[in-house]
């Protein structure tokens, strides 16, 4: 890299630039979730302070023929936010957060992980419809969608995206809402990757009561057909009830496995309490974690499992269904035996059971965010240490999917964060897809932001590294 040219993206910007061999460099290039991400080498990594320095490094990259890769929390499955050459836009240092009792809403700047959102929302009883697993970065998370136990009220995070600051691929920055932009706050929301970076986001916020009664139940993994049928019936009934499953086999678990449930419990605080007994009498050895706590404690409660557990390579894939079925539930069964069983993949692979129905918010859904029945949704985490086993992993994942297709797989359907390689006209909608790239015209004419979930679609010349 020309120290001169360097030179001038230096004067005056707030945050870090680091080259290739300064002392840095080799941290924050790996600070990926996946471990198939953390050697890519960019030509340069900025962190960022604000939108003056990203609109400052946008278009220098621009003049210097560079791609531009934004990074919230490194947890996308599939490295999107590495690259080997091009300007790493690292937002860690953007962490603010400010919550206005007048509105309701919170300004959340793109660098943060769930858990901050949680932690600050916290003292005012607010919550922000977001995942379970604090490190992961709300930038990723909130743009393609995110998933999580408020969504049954309140829809995904992307749902509650009021207003961005986005700095666009000419280096342009800008306010997108309801009002402003509007093209461009309709992109974003589903396909923000592609358009710009974006420095903060505006959230509306859902008032939580003091306390609910939830938390996470560890338990060997008997009888999991009956289980999950029961599971399904409970969440497909219940409006107030929201939970999930990991399936889990860790070396010293038991043969069987285990499955974890995070729960909660709005409204009758009795049905709780008695899905605890069901789930106590099911497996008496159970862990037991529920408790009456605020709901921002219960959304992060496997945060710390997470963050101990052994770094793996990752294929994500996930299956949407439109009900769950007794022989769905024989399937699943049969698929986490398989993997448990697998000395390759049974340790580090991770299988979960979800319920999305935002079906009171999806009605009114016009964004490319290409989610719009309710489903169920198995979450294949195949994981793997030896680099060796890279393709393999990626083909055996694809052929238990195959699988599953017959049983109703909704591939038309896809969650781009939990399956980053599929189709773009299954995550963003086929009918989307035009008016996305009229718009990324507009915003990246030189498709600087490449590595978007737009990014198997052709478009333009390739006119940097
Ligand atoms: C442990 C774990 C738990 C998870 N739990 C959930 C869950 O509960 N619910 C759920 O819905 N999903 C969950 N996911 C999936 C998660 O939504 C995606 O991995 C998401 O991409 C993570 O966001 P990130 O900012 O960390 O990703 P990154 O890898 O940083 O980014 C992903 C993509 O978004 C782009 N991007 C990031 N920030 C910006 C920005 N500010 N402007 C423009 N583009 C940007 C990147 O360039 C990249 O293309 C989980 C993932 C992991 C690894």
């Amino acid at each position: 890299m020309d120290p001169e040219k360097v030179a001038l993206l230096k004067d005056g910007f707030r945050g870090e630039i680091i080259l290739p061999g300064e002392p840095k460099y080799s941290e924050v290039a790996a600070g990926m979730f996946n471990q198939m991400f953390i050697d890519r080498k960019p030509a340069i990594m900025c962190r960022p302070l604000g939108a003056a320095d990203i609109s400052k490094a946008v278009k220098w990259a621009a003049e210097n023929q560079l791609k531009v890769v934004p990074r919230s929390g490194g947890h996308g499955g599939s490295g999107l936010a590495s690259c080997d050459g091009g300007m790493l836009i690292d937002l860690a240092l953007m962490k603010g957060i400010t919550y206005d009792p007048s509105t309701g809403n919170a300004t959340v700047q793109s660098g943060c992980r769930l858990s901050d959102i949680d932690y600050e929302l916290l003292p005012y009883n607010r919550a922000v419809p977001i995942g379970t697993v604090g490190i992961t970065g709300i930038g990723g998370l909130a743009l393609h969608g995110g998933y999580g136990l408020l969504t049954k009220s309140y829809g995904l995070t992307v749902d509650n995206i009021l207003q961005v600051e986005i700095v666009t691929g000419t280096g342009e920055i800008l306010i997108a809402n309801e009002k402003q932009n509007t093209d461009l706050f309709w992109a974003v929301r589903g396909a923000g990757s592609n358009v710009g970076i974006v420095t903060n986001f505006v959230f509306k916020t859902h008032q939580m009561p003091p306390t609910v009664y939830g938390g996470l139940v560890v338990q060997p993994a008997l009888n999991l057909v009956d289980f999950q049928n029961k599971w399904a019936a409970k969440i497909y009934n219940d409006p107030n009830y929201n939970s999930f499953n990991y399936h889990l086999a860790p070396p010293d678990g038991p043969e069987c496995g285990l499955v974890a449930r995070l729960a909660c419990q709005f409204g009758d605080q009795e049905k709780a309490e008695k899905e605890v007994e069901d789930l106590i009498s099911h497996a008496p050895k159970a862990m037991f974690g529920y408790k009456h706590q605020p709901f921002n404690l219960i959304n992060q409660t496997t945060t710390g499992f997470f963050m101990k557990a052994p770094a793996t390579r990752q294929y994500w894939k996930a299956m949407n269904f439109p009900a769950w079925t007794p022989e769905l539930s024989v399937a699943f069964n049969d698929l986490f035996a398989e993997i448990r069983a697998s000395p390759k993949y049974g340790p580090y692979s991770l299988l979960v059971t979800e319920y999305w129905n935002s079906t009171k918010v999806a009605v009114k859904r016009d964004m490319p965010m290409n989610i719009l029945q309710p489903m169920f949704v198995i979450v294949i985490l195949l994981g793997w240490q030896d680099p060796t086993l890279d393709t393999e992993a990626k083909q055996y994942s694809e052929k238990l999917v195959s699988r599953f297709d017959a049983l109703g797989n909704i591939r038309e359907q896809t969650y781009f964060n939990y399956s980053p390689e599929d189709n773009a006209e299954y995550s963003l909608g086929k009918k989307n897809l035009d008016r996305l790239l009229a718009i990324k015209q507009k915003y990246d004419p030189k498709n600087l932001l490449c590595q978007g979930s737009l990014k198997k679609r052709k478009f333009g010349p390739q006119q940097h590294a």
